[in-house]
């Protein structure tokens, strides 16, 4: 009887219940009235009555684990069973996929960029931690320009292998990159982020984007300027949009020129946004000064250039109505779930 018990109690262990019919089964075999153990307990009148405590009590530990596995099961399946349902509750409200979408300053600037492109030029890049030389030096920053004090950029170490490491802050040096690396007719937009140390609110931010573009070629002048900075506004901003070039100031560029086009949020009557005078500025631009080409190993007597250079986020704040640049950088998700695909 002793070893029938110890072979039940192994069996019972191995018995695997993965349906409701091994449930069943397993119920039937042992802990139904006409079951195994049941059976066992009507035999334990005749084992030898010294025996009879010691078998006695093997025999309701097994009753007892029979039981416990035979509960645990059931509840299992009640459990499965209940989770089931509420998987299949017909009244709750659907869910609803939500699908990624690209950035609104990637869109402005997928624009832009599929613009200039479809003008020829192609799209180059550079690294945002630069060399104090290509960011200043050789865009003819004089030693002493005001660009260079520590509030406005961001130095991240001082005098390493003769020049300081920053943050750039525009994308002016990857046009330098591109000409010490070409050889002219060059034609290329440089898109990327750009870096200020500058105190941060709703008008400006400590990180934004800037596209610019340089043209070298034989007897580039600033009427291919003009015409370049036309056909892009027109696509840009509509076809009806006027320009207007300021005469400005930039180390790199003479003569130099900043841009307006009639306020396309106004049509030029005059708004908020404008402050009234029907134009906003859209880039600065002008003809490549002659060190710079010198400084990049480029013949000012054969070769001559334009570059322009204008800040992406602004137009994105216009376009969609935002008021506060800060939206841009935060990926809050309430803000981007606006701008559906
Ligand atoms: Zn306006």
């Amino acid at each position: 009887m002793e070893n029938t018990i110890r072979s039940l109690q192994q069996e019972i262990i191995d018995f695997e219940i993965g349906t409701k019919a091994d449930l069943e089964a397993f119920r039937l075999r042992f802990t139904v009235r006409k079951g195994l153990i049941a059976n066992l307990f009507a035999e334990l009148k005749s084992v030898d009555p010294a025996e009879k405590p010691r078998i006695g009590q093997m025999l309701n530990q097994l009753k007892l684990a029979a039981e416990a596995k035979c509960n645990e099961a059931t509840e299992k399946f009640a459990a499965d069973e209940a989770f089931g349902n509420a998987r299949k509750d017909l009244t709750l409200p659907g869910r609803r996929d939500f699908t990624g979408s690209e950035h609104p300053v990637q869109k402005v600037l997928g624009e832009m960029k599929r613009i200039f492109s479809d003008m020829g030029f192609g799209i180059a890049t550079g690294p945002e931690l630069e060399l104090d030389s290509f960011n200043f030096d050789m865009l003819n920053f004089p030693p002493d320009h005001p660009a260079r004090d520590m509030q406005d950029t961001f130095f991240i170490t001082r005098k390493q292998n003769g020049s300081d490491v920053l943050l750039r802050t525009h994308t002016s040096p990857v046009q330098i990159r591109v000409m010490l690396d070409r050889k002219p007719p060059i034609r290329v937009i440089c898109p990327g982020k750009v870096y200020r140390n500058e105190a941060i609110s709703a008008r400006s931010y400590c990180v934004f984007h800037q596209l610019e573009g340089l043209y070298i070629d034989r007897k580039v002048s600033f009427a291919d300027l003009k015409a370049t900075i036309y056909s892009f506004a027109r696509q840009m901003f509509g076809t009806d949009v006027k320009l207007r070039f300021r005469p400005s100031f930039f180390p790199f560029t003479e003569p130099s020129a900043e841009v307006d086009v009639t306020c396309y949020l106004c049509g030029g009557k005059g708004c908020r946004v404008c402050k009234k005078s029907g134009w906003l500025e859209i880039m600065g631009c002008g003809m490549v000064h002659p060190n710079v080409l010198v400084n990049c190993g480029i013949d000012p007597e054969t070769w001559s250039g334009y570059a322009f250079g204008m800040g992406v986020d602004r137009t994105v704040l216009l376009q969609y109505k935002i008021d506060d640049i800060r939206l841009l950088f935060e990926n809050d998700i309430r803000m981007l779930r606006q701008f559906p695909a």
